[in-house]
């Protein structure tokens, strides 16, 4: 789900840059956050978390 971050201190979990605060990212059920560019590029990999590899639902065509 995409959530707005609302404070400093939040970490990409692949590329490890800041979010801004206002900005856009990726929640995964596992809580790891992503932006969602990063985000996609591993879903398309693998179908899951690329840091804890906790399984997604993809249900993308
Ligand atoms: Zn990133
Ligand atoms: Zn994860």
């Amino acid at each position: 789900m995409m959530v707005t971050v609302l404070g400093e201190g939040i970490d990409c979990s692949i590329c490890l840059s800041n979010f801004k605060i206002g900005e856009e990212a990726k929640e995964m059920f596992c809580e790891h956050r992503f932006h969602s560019i990063c985000n996609d590029r591993s879903l398309r990999i693998n179908g899951s978390c690329s840091i804890c590899r906790y399984k997604m639902l993809v249900n993308e065509q």
